[in-house]
């Protein structure tokens, strides 16, 4: 009697710690807003290049589903172009050099999602840097983690349905700045969202000699 209260004690230590450790490896996002310091910001890869998230690097096979502003959209939809599920566990690929600033479960509709950062030259005028973030959401896995390198092109994820709340796509997004915030995926106003497509147009096919230097 003593002895089984004491695994049933122990057992429950143990469930609680490891209850504790699943929570921190998702990462919860602090709802307090977080900024990229100063040193994190110098740590950022710069990117001149971009391409698709999903296809081939010029985005064959998908189409947008849902573009940028349409229905307050604040990113873009991207499905393959069989529709509905055809595209779920498609590789999910890195648009450009960057790090990983955010990888788990924001909750409120989001599903998984990873959040890169880079630092990008302006196209009007190279000497200024923007900070620009890449993101990808509803994904039905993660491959990458909160602080890794990850170059142009590298399977990041793969296309979910953000846990059967949708048919599979990916929602991908483009913000300007630092501060770091899973946010909303739709809103009135454009917010720091800049619009996907027309940010890859700008920054797609940099000459080879200007392409980045590895990221390691
Ligand atoms: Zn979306």
């Amino acid at each position: 009697m003593k002895r089984s209260a004491i695994v049933i004690g122990l057992t429950l230590v143990l469930a609680a710690l490891v209850w504790q450790f699943a929570q921190r490896a998702e990462e919860p996002f602090d709802p307090a807003f977080l900024r990229l310091s100063p040193l994190e910001i110098a740590r950022l890869p710069l990117a001149v290049r971009f391409d698709q998230p999903m296809g081939s690097e010029h985005g064959a096979l998908t189409y947008n589903a849902q573009p940028f502003r349409l229905n307050r959209h604040l990113g873009d939809d991207l499905n393959g172009i069989g529709g509905q599920n055809s595209d779920l566990g498609d590789s999910v690929y890195a648009a450009g050099v960057g790090r990983v600033i955010y990888a788990g479960v924001p909750g409120s509709g989001w599903g998984r999602m990873v959040i890169l950062a880079h630092r990008v030259p302006e196209p009007a005028d190279p000497q200024k840097i923007q900070i620009i973030q890449t993101v990808y959401a509803h994904l039905d896995q993660i491959l990458v983690k909160h602080g890794q390198l990850v170059s142009r092109g590298e399977k990041i994820g793969t296309v979910g349905t953000a846990d059967g709340q949708y048919l599979a796509h990916l929602h991908f997004e483009v913000r300007e700045g630092p501060y770091v915030n899973p946010s909303v995926g739709y809103a009135d106003a454009p917010l720091n969202r800049l619009p996907p497509e027309r940010f890859l147009l700008e920054h797609r096919g940099a000459a080879n000699e200007s392409l980045n230097p590895p990221p390691r």
